[in-house]
């Protein structure tokens, strides 16, 4: 078995991997990367549509050339890059334990970036009735056979969910010629991002239905139909609201899940609501050494934030490897109140002397709100200008670090409207 020292292991090669990559070695930390695909880029390579950068480069980019502006500075820094390998173990003294073409390879690592990304939830997950025939994918499977495979999944479409992925399916599939009769949300609003409604939907005339789910596929070898009803405020199907929609495909873009069972195995704790790891706010989990950013910590709709975040992951982590990462012994925790679901980071240190990034989002719309920041009953934030709050959008608010020195209560934010 072969052995290797890092100071810095990112198990990973996605947007997260790379840019938390780029900004260790830049703190001249010796890093590698452990990929388990034959190349890097994570899913950013099957999404070949334009839409990234806008924040980072202030230019929309595809997503490979997204990725590949970042797999250039890996190669340009002279970053040690595991292609084909799959990390199967990290054990909490930070020992990474991974499988390749030559065999079992082992990495004993100064600090561990987690950067595995997320999975899309199945039709198992969400337990839709019906007959078990071909032609049900998730969206980003049709996406990779679309894209990367050049096979077409099917002649006529529908789409459960109207989360980023399925918008951008229902786009895809029609610009193949294949018919999307419309997508389906159970919410009573879209869960996508509002320029993905208006580009994937609007402009090519697929009808979004909300309220609506499918109660039952139909086809024993192939689907030739699925049934759909109107929902309560329940979420549960209204009796008499049911039809029937010929089609032989069925999209489904109904949620992520973090790729957490790795975080498991080292000890990291999980955030149940995000299913990432509780990270404060060096993007450190509560395991000393080991870190996580980008979508294995919490899904992110934009992959410009993932590379921000990633950016602090990696520099924290190359920091903590040469003992030089800046903490005091006091910490607070932060929770959600309200209308916000979750907040990243779960601890801050108030006596740090570093300016807070707080990330949240809420559990439904909010027309007009503010975000508010307490600690105890003593607000610490609050923000200036009203707009609206939903919950596909990821809520950034910088907290200043003199406005809770001292603090010794935990700190609650909260969207007042
Ligand atoms: C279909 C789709 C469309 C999107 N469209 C847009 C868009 O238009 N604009 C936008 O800004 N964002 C978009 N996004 C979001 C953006 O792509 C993601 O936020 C971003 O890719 C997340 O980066 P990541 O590195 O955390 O995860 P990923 O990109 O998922 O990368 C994770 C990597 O970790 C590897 N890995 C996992 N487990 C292991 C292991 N055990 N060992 C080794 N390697 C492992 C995986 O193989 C993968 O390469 C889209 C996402 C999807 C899924």
């Amino acid at each position: 078995m072969k052995t290797y020292k890092y100071d810095v292991v990112i198990v990973g090669g996605g947007p997260a991997g790379l840019a938390a990559a780029v900004s260790a070695k830049k703190q001249q930390a010796k890093v590698a990367i452990l990929e388990r695909n034959g190349e890097l880029g994570g899913i950013l390579e099957q999404c070949i549509h334009a839409g990234f950068g806008l924040h980072v480069f202030k230019e929309e980019l595809t997503g490979p050339e997204y990725a590949e502006r970042f797999i250039d500075q890996v190669e340009d820094l002279d970053i040690d890059v595991f292609l084909n390998t799959m990390v199967l173990d990290i054990t909490k003294d930070r020992h990474v334990s991974a499988i390749c073409g030559e065999g079992v390879l082992h990495f004993e690592a100064g600090a561990v970036v987690l950067a595995m990304g997320c999975r899309e939830r199945t039709r198992g997950a969400i337990r839709i009735p019906g007959d078990r025939g071909a032609g049900v994918f998730t969206a980003g499977i049709a996406q990779r056979y679309i894209n990367l495979e050049n096979m077409k999944p099917g002649t006529k479409a529908v789409i459960l969910g109207s989360g980023d992925i399925g918008l951008i399916m229902a786009r895809r599939l029609t610009l193949e010629g294949i018919e999307v009769e419309g997508v389906y949300e159970i919410m009573p609003y879209p869960n996508g991002l509002y320029r993905n409604i208006i580009n994937c939907l609007d402009d090519f005339g697929i009808p979004l239905h909300l309220s609506t789910t499918i109660t039952r596929i139909n086809g024993k070898d192939r689907v030739h139909s699925v049934e759909v009803a109107k929902v309560d405020e329940h979420r549960q199907p209204i009796p008499g609201t049911e039809r029937e929609i010929a089609c032989d495909t069925v999209l489904l873009s109904v949620g992520l899940i973090p790729e957490n069972e790795l975080s498991r195995k080292a000890g990291v704790a999980l955030d149940p609501v995000t299913k990432g790891p509780v990270v404060d706010e060096n993007l450190e989990t509560e395991v000393p050494g080991i870190f996580a950013c980008g979508n294995v910590l919490h899904v992110h709709d934009v992959v410009d934030y993932v590379t921000t975040e990633a950016e602090e992951a990696g520099e924290k982590a190359a920091l903590y490897a040469k003992n030089a990462l800046k903490k005091s012994d006091a910490s607070v925790a932060v929770h959600a109140e309200g209308p916000v679901r979750y907040t990243v980071p779960e601890f801050v240190d108030p006596e740090d002397g570093a300016d807070k990034k707080i990330k949240f989002r809420v559990g439904a719309p909010i027309e007009k709100g503010v975000t508010v920041i307490k600690a105890g009953e003593k607000e610490v934030y609050r923000e200036k200008k009203a707009h609206r709050f939903l919950p596909s959008n990821m809520e950034i608010h910088t907290l200043k670090c003199s406005a809770i020195a001292g603090v010794r209560g935990d700190l609650t934010v909260s969207v007042e409207e």
